[in-house]
Formats: structure tokens, sequence, C-alpha cells
């Protein structure tokens, strides 16, 4: 018996081992991610539930790196996070992303994306300033890009974000609250930063056709969050079902794997010809 223990003891702390060299390695790496050109940004189309109409897509960044593969986003930004390379990384993702709306311009289809905003984004004093110089340089409205901004990041420093927020909603950019129902801050904290949407985290949205909780959740928010004067997206629809339950419950835009995964950029021209056709 006490050798099984010890055995198991063993596994147990190469595993530990094994973890911590991986971040160890992942959090080196991520300095050289960009110059080595092992990040892309892949794009997710949002629609509007009574229409079905294309609103635009969210961008997400991927990271394959050289040993290890494809690295969850869950995993490597969080790690950005720590290390302080996250404004790195959203500098050029913000880039990539700018660059990307105005080639598709020149290929006739004005698209607006929603990027994700880490905590220490929102917190920087330069952002609103960067974002206006990248609008420039590409020649983009401010309507062509959004702002996703967990609540975590909102409640921080919510004198700061708000500063930062309010100068980039009056430069003409939509916010929205993503992961909404994940954190701890309540709508009426909510209210006074300039966001204009809230965006129900996939957790409440997965499993919405057989659980009686997640409706209930998911249709006072929708109820609580138009009478705010927020529009609500829903993250995660996966099924027929889940998409019929949210058009009812007045969702106004959904965006999941029913309608499609994450792309690479260059597939998105031949997607929204496809969708648009049937
Ligand atoms: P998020 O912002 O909540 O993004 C939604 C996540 O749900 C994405 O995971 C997306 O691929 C996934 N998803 C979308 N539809 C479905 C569905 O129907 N079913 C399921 N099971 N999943 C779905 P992903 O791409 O792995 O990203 C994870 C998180 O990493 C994001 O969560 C976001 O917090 C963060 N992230 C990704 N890209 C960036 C970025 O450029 N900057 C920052 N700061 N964070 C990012
Ligand atoms: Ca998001
Ligand atoms: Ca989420
Ligand atoms: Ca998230």
């Amino acid at each position: 018996r006490a050798r099984h223990g010890h055995a198991r003891y063993v596994r147990y702390e190469q595993g530990q081992d094994e973890q911590h060299q991986r971040r160890l390695a992942l959090a080196r790496d991520l300095g050289t991610a960009v110059e080595q050109d092992q990040l892309a940004m892949v794009y997710q189309p949002k629609i509007v539930a009574r229409s079905g109409d294309v609103m635009g897509f969210e961008a997400l960044m991927r990271w394959n790196h050289a040993r290890f593969g494809f690295v969850p986003p869950d995993e490597f930004i969080a790690l950005a996070e720590q290390t302080g390379r996250i404004t790195q990384l959203t500098q050029w993702m913000l880039r990539t992303v700018c660059r990307q709306i105005d080639l598709w311009a020149q290929q006739g289809e004005r698209v607006c994306v929603a990027i994700n905003l880490s905590a220490q984004d929102v917190m920087d004093i330069t952002l609103p300033e960067r974002i206006h110089l990248l609008l420039q340089d590409y020649q983009l409205g401010p309507e062509q890009l959004r702002l996703e901004v967990t609540e975590s990041a909102l409640i921080q420093d919510p004198a700061l974000a708000q500063s930062n927020l309010n100068a980039l909603r009056d430069a003409g950019l939509h916010i929205a609250v993503d992961d909404y129902g994940t954190g701890y801050s309540s709508l009426s904290q909510l209210k006074r930063l300039p966001v204009q949407e809230l965006k129900i985290d996939k957790s409440f949205i997965l499993k919405l056709d057989h659980d009686s909780e997640d409706r209930i959740i998911v249709r006072s928010t929708i109820e609580l969050a138009h009478s705010l004067g927020l529009s609500v997206v829903a993250e995660g629809v996966e099924t027929e079902a889940s998409r019929r339950l949210l058009a009812t419950m007045g969702c106004d835009v959904l965006q999941g794997y029913l309608i499609s995964r994450p792309m690479p950029s260059d597939q998105i021209i031949s997607w929204l010809g496809h969708y648009r056709n049937g």
C-alpha cells in the first residue's frame, strides 16, 4: 500500500514537472512568437438572430508553437498577461486585424470585426491613441472595429477602464462586455461603463436546450440587458434547438459552431458567398 502510494506520488510529481517545463518554455517562446510568424488570427461569424444576416466576425488568436503545436488561447493569453507580453501581442493583433479588414474592403466586402482586449490593454492609457492611429493608417471607420472586454477586466480598475473606454466610445467604437455571467459584476455596475452590448458566456448557452436553470438565467439576463438598453449576444450556439430558444427569448446576435467555427482569413469571402446563397 505504501509502495503504491509512493509510486502515485512520483507520477504526480512528474506530471507537475512537465506542466512546469511547458509553462516555462511557452513563457519564454511568447517573446519570439511574433517575429517567428507563429501567430495567426481566425475569424468566427456573428449573425443577427431575427434576420440571419451576418453582423460581423470575432477575431481569435492562434499560436502554432514549434514544439507543442497549437496552444489553446486560454493558456497562452493567461501566460502573456502574467509575463507582461500581452501588450505586444495585442498590438500585433490590432494591426493584423485592421490590415485584414482593409484587404477584405479591397475585395468588396465591408466587414466589421470584434477583437478581445485583456485587462492590461484596457488599463493602458496609450490604447485609445494606438487604436486611433491604426484606424487612420488603414482608413477604417470606427464602426468596423468592435471591442470585447471581460467583466473582470472592467472592474479591476473601474476608473481607469472607464476613462479609456469613454475615449474609445467617443471615437465611435462599439464596446461589449465579454464572458458575462462568469464574473462577479452586477448589471448596475456595468451600466455606468460605456458599453452597448452584453455577451453571455458559452457556459450558459451550451446546454440551454436541456438545462432549465440556464434557460431561466439567460432569459432574465436578456430581459434585464434590454431594459438597460444593451443588446445581447450569445456565444456557444451549437444546436438548432438553442438557436430557436434564443430567438424566442429575444437574443439579438448569435455566434457558435452551428453557424460556423472560427476560420482563417482566406476562407471568409467564400464563406460569406455560400452563407448568403443559402
Ligand atoms: P472568448 O472571447 O469567450 O471567445 C469565445 C471562445 O469560444 C473561442 O475560443 C471560440 O472558439 C469558442 N467558441 C465559439 N463558438 C463555440 C461553440 O459553439 N462551442 C464551443 N464549445 N466553443 C465555441 P478560443 O478561440 O479557444 O478562445 C478562448 C479565449 O481566449 C477567448 O474566449 C478569449 O478570452 C481569449 N482570446 C482569444 N483570442 C484573443 C486575443 O486576440 N486577445 C485576447 N486578449 N484574448 C483572446
Ligand atoms: Ca470574446
Ligand atoms: Ca466566453
Ligand atoms: Ca474569455
